[in-house]
């Protein structure tokens, strides 16, 4: 072979082996572009909102917009069952999953609530022990008392006590890739493997890790949910969840329940949610690196008795994290040294830091699990597991890391005062 021909021949190769990767852009790529293209008549760039709740049907019952890959090949005719802005955003997120199929809902427990109704009377779900209070508090107040879905609440860090949990109406297991507030996690992969042995579907709840950090269908989950109102759209200003798979069969009903229920969020949220998701990566890379510098802090300090993060040498399953996600996170928890009213002066005193419930926007916030997300838990349950009085939850957002160190040691600075004024 002569020069010429050989430099042909590896240009060649590389179209070839390039060509398999062709639709295959990475994360930021897929958020800020999705799968949108531009209008051929205006060629306006980003996604509409399209606020029209009917579509005029071309003869009775043939549908326009089948073509639209928004409308997931279902075409248009009434905004419940279908919306082009809702459906830029569904496969937006899907490509952000790395998922053949997702569906957005008016809220994150909306999404829940979904899944739990492909179930029947009777059948069991297995799910961890400190879910989220809203989670927790739909299975048993309205699930299991209304619909009769029976629950099993279990320290799923250990595999034996999941599998001897497991019945013959097991249907489901139930996760979350990082529990809130303790910041627990467990071995997806491992518990994908039971889930499959038993023939039940695995949900995981990614709103901790967010599609940037986490793809739980690509460990061997089946369904993941987010509720989109966190980091998904990281502003503080909508209310949403999503469900992401990779079966056909089960999209299929998961569309149907929430088109029978209408659980389907406004599009104009869906909006934002797309305008919010574009920046997620770039969110997460600052309140990450924020988190990690504000644990070494509150770890460094008299007043805090206990920093759980899971970026910290000291955090208890801190190889897992490493291998599981692709980064720690941006949630902090810590225990506080005093009573309540050292708690409610460090809080009062806080400038930057809001007293809010709610996680994964740019700002920081920081809230009391015992008493604001987690009251609807009975005491004796919540304490047994270690959501005491004085475990402060922070949501770490992009400002300036001085600033909220500054923020958090002045108010150290009024609990002392207050402390030393009692002698
Ligand atoms: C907030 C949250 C939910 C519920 O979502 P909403 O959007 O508030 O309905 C579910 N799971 C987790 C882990 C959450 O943080």
């Amino acid at each position: 072979m002569n020069k010429l021909s050989l430099i042909l021949f590896f240009n060649l190769l590389n179209i070839v082996l390039s060509f398999n990767n062709i639709n295959k852009n990475r994360f930021a790529t897929n958020v800020v572009h999705g799968e949108f293209e531009s209008d051929k008549l205006t060629g306006n760039l980003i996604t509409p909102i399209i606020l029209g709740t009917t579509f005029t049907q071309i003869l009775p019952g043939l549908r326009p917009g089948v073509d639209d890959p928004d409308s997931h090949g279902s075409g248009y005719f009434y905004s419940r069952m279908g919306n082009p802005t809702r459906g830029s955003l569904e496969r937006t997120l899907a490509l952000s999953e790395n998922a053949n199929y997702s569906a957005v809902f008016s809220s994150g427990m909306a999404a829940i609530s979904t899944i739990i109704q492909t179930l029947k009377y009777d059948d069991h779900v297995i799910a961890m022990n400190d879910l989220y209070g809203g989670t927790s508090n739909y299975f048993k107040n309205i699930a299991e008392e209304s619909n009769g879905i029976k629950f099993t609440f279990i320290d799923m860090s250990n595999l034996d006590v999941l599998e001897k949990s497991i019945k013959s109406n097991t249907k489901l297991i139930w996760l979350e890739s990082l529990t809130n507030p303790l910041l627990k996690t467990v071995d997806v992969k491992e518990v994908s493997k039971i889930a499959q042995k038993y023939n039940c579907l695995l949900v995981v709840d990614s709103t901790f890790t967010s599609p940037y950090l986490f793809n739980p269908l690509d460990n061997g989950a089946d369904l993941v949910i987010h509720s989109a109102t966190k980091y998904i759209s990281g502003h503080s200003d909508i209310i949403m969840g999503v469900i992401m798979c990779n079966d056909k069969k089960l999209i299929k009903k998961i569309r149907f329940i929430q088109g029978g229920i209408g659980a389907v969020p406004s599009p104009f949220d869906c909006y934002l949610a797309l305008r919010g998701l574009k920046t997620l990566h770039l969110r997460m890379d600052a309140s990450q690196k924020n988190a990690l510098q504000l644990a070494n802090f509150l770890e460094s300090r008299n007043l805090v008795e206990k920093v759980i993060y899971p970026g910290l040498k000291s955090y208890e399953q801190y190889e897992l994290v490493k291998t599981q996600f692709r980064g720690p996170g941006s949630i902090i928890s810590f225990y506080i040294k005093g009573d309540q009213s050292v708690i409610n002066t460090f809080l009062k005193s806080l400038k930057i830091f809001k007293l809010a419930v709610s996680l994964g926007a740019v700002e920081s916030l920081m809230c009391v699990p015992a008493l604001m997300t987690h009251a609807s838990v009975p005491k004796e349950i919540r304490e047994s597991i270690g959501i005491t009085n004085n475990l402060i939850r922070i949501s770490v957002g992009i400002e300036d890391i001085n600033d909220l160190i500054d923020d958090i040691n002045q108010s150290f600075n009024q609990v002392f005062k207050q402390e030393l004024n009692k002698f």
